[in-house]
């Protein structure tokens, strides 16, 4: 994994679901129920700003507010598929953003698994698959809206996060975080340039491809997949033509017959492109979009991450099926990548706050049209309806820009209203967030601080630095090593590879690191670094501890794991001060950053908590709750 975006998955072209049994829908008695997802809608900002939120705040007067408990750690995909199934971490088995393979303690994806096909034939420099690849999600339980459907209650469910591919039902659903762009990746973005003075070729996230721009003319190669049928390898390409005015601040470009012309500043509507994979039978469909960030004095370019074209998607991203082309027929194009907004090419400093704005408020209107369609084809049932821009934006915004990202809060409050007048009396009304928000000040360099301690060895101790993936450890002397953004593992016999901490020597090791980071003290001021550590074999309820972290550090508020932590990288320091663009996150101890739990009823439950959203949800329709699920009804 090169990228703090996520996994580089391969693309498996071909694609082979699990198969389910089809229940034949009946009616839901007349119970209706929607429920809004706001991530990372925070308690204390909405409490700051109830004045100018006139529908949350009607919401709350009439119905009811209150904090939500979230998961261990609150991490998006690992609190939503709370959500998803009702278990805790130990039930589904999604722990944080990134896993790591046991064995090699290399990172893998926590939310979904690729296997290639089995069989292929050579013809040439291609390769045929002659079975089927699959693409199965990596969560555990059965979800919500499966155990609805087996009581003939319909419901839709859009964007639910942790939900790549879509858990198949018959219910509408469109997958959320977790579903990759068309190179298989969490969304690489393209940035093309003539510019001598950016010397960078990659960025987290994104390339930087330097062009030559000669007779106002550049061709602007965008990579798609890696080409599974070819036995190299090779990702497909198409050819973008560039045409610089010569002196004013436009250029056209050309993709295939589409055309777009853009002045500077400007953002082109989506565009097709056609990928090639094997000659006249097979191509892969993607859209993208172009920023025009200049013409002169040089060409300064953007172009999204290639986005699985909802109208002929190459991966599934909807159940049924056809159902992303419809919502694609009604709406027109839209963003199918898990995580859209280009925080990236912002935090690489491509783009600046402004130009971040702009295209993270596409989304916000693209996920606000679609929720308008939703709504008013909702008559029955649950419909339940997910925004990722009160959480993307407030890594950004949150405490240091609060006007920006009170913009995003009224803008949501206009949907929750809208959904309000939908609800009347007749259908229950629930809103919640996954978890909640704090500045993050510093960037804490976990391995660097289990390498002070004695835990962690490198090969030379000056090898410290940036490098990822381990790449100077001694796993001969390290007890203990950090990947992902809470996660910390004990290198273990028989678990690890050459991993040297016993069995019998487990808890002794764990009680010693979880003493030593309670003591943890900020070199620049003192400050307690850790709240919370909480050791997976006793914190969770759940048994499906195969890809647990050992220990999950639960920072306080304004510290978080840093980039080079969750890539296994071994800085020269302990803690930096965080100067990058993502000012802000939750990856900290679970009680310091709860999310929000609203409806238009008033709730019973003093102190409720994620799972028992699931619980609510089933109780509304008369579903008991299996015995994996942990909650009850907050009502
Ligand atoms: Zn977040």
């Amino acid at each position: 994994m090169r990228t703090a975006g996520g996994i580089a998955l391969p693309l498996a072209v071909l694609i082979l679901l699990p198969g389910c049994a089809h229940q034949h829908a009946t009616k839901a008695a007349g119970r209706k129920m929607i429920v809004l997802g706001l991530d990372g809608l925070d308690p204390g900002f909405l409490e700051a700003h109830w004045d100018v939120l006139p529908n949350m705040n009607r919401l709350r007067q009439t119905g009811d507010f209150k904090r939500l408990g979230t998961t261990i750690p609150p991490q998006s995909p690992v609190a939503w598929s709370t959500v998803t199934t009702g278990m805790d971490p130990g039930g589904h088995g999604v722990f944080d953003f990134v896993h790591r393979d046991p064995a090699t303690r290399m990172p893998v994806s926590s939310m979904a698994e690729i296997t290639p096909p089995k069989h292929t034939l050579e013809l040439g420099p291609y390769l045929v698959p002659l079975s089927s690849g699959s693409v199965t999600s990596s969560r555990a339980g059965r979800t919500f809206w499966q155990i609805l459907e087996d009581q003939g209650i319909p419901s839709s469910v859009i964007r639910m996060p942790a939900n790549f591919p879509p858990a198949e039902c018959e219910a509408d659903s469109l997958s959320g975080m977790g579903t990759p762009d068309l190179m298989g990746t969490s969304g690489t973005f393209t940035f093309f340039t003539d510019d001598p003075e950016e010397k960078r070729t990659a960025v987290p996230a994104g390339k930087i491809v330097h062009v030559a721009v000669a007779n106002g003319r550049a061709v602007l190669r965008i990579e798609g997949p890696p080409n599974t049928f070819r036995s190299d390898g090779a990702a497909a390409s198409v050819e973008m033509i560039a045409y610089v005015d010569p002196t004013e601040q436009a250029a056209r470009f050309d993709l295939g017959d589409q055309q777009a012309v853009l002045g500077k500043g400007e953002w082109s509507n989506w565009l097709h492109a056609g990928f090639k994979m094997l000659p006249l039978v097979k191509s892969a469909s993607g859209i993208l979009r172009i920023y025009l960030q200049q013409a002169h004095p040089y060409l300064r370019v953007y172009v999204s991450p290639v986005n699985i074209d909802p109208a002929a998607p190459e991966l599934p991203i909807s159940t049924p099926a056809s159902f992303s082309r419809q919502l694609s027929d009604a709406l027109g194009p839209f963003y199918t990548q898990g995580i859209a907004e280009e925080t990236s090419a912002y935090r690489a400093g491509l783009l600046n706050k402004d130009e971040f704005l702009v295209q993270s408020h596409k989304i916000l209107s693209d996920s606000l049209r679609m929720f308008r369609y939703e709504l008013a084809h909702f008559s029955d049932g649950l419909l339940f309806y997910y925004f990722s821009s009160t959480d993307q934006n407030a890594h950004m915004l949150y405490g240091k820009y609060d006007d920006d990202l009170l913009d995003v809060y009224r803008a949501v409050d206009g949907a929750v209203g809208e959904a309000m007048a939908k609800a009347g009396n007749d259908t229950t009304l629930l809103l919640l967030s996954d978890h909640g928000f704090a500045r993050f000040d510093r960037a804490v360099h976990l391995n660097a601080w289990l390498m002070r301690e004695g835990f962690l060895y490198l090969d030379d101790p000056a090898n410290v630095g940036d490098d990822e993936l381990f790449a100077h450890v001694d796993w001969t002397r390290t007890q203990a090593y950090a990947m992902g953004l809470n996660g910390l593992y004990l290198n273990r016999e028989g678990r690890e590879n050459g991993g040297i901490v016993p069995a019998s020597e487990v808890q002794q090791v764990k009680q010693t690191i979880i003493g030593k980071l309670l003591e943890f003290r900020d070199p620049k001021d003192g400050r307690l670094v850790v709240g919370k550590v909480y050791d997976s074999d006793t914190a969770f309820r759940g048994h499906n501890l195969k890809m647990a972290p050992d220990l999950i550090v639960g920072y306080h508020r304004g510290y978080r794991g840093s980039w080079q932590t969750a890539l296994g990288a071994v800085p020269g320091t302990l803690i930096d001060d965080n100067t990058q663009g993502w000012i802000a996150d939750h990856c900290m101890a679970s009680d310091e950053v709860p999310g929000v739990l609203m409806s238009n009823r008033k709730m019973k439950l003093e102190s409720p908590q994620l799972y028992d959203v699931t619980a609510t949800i089933l109780a509304e329709f008369g579903v008991p709750k299996t015995s994996a699920m942990l909650g009850q009804s907050v009502f």
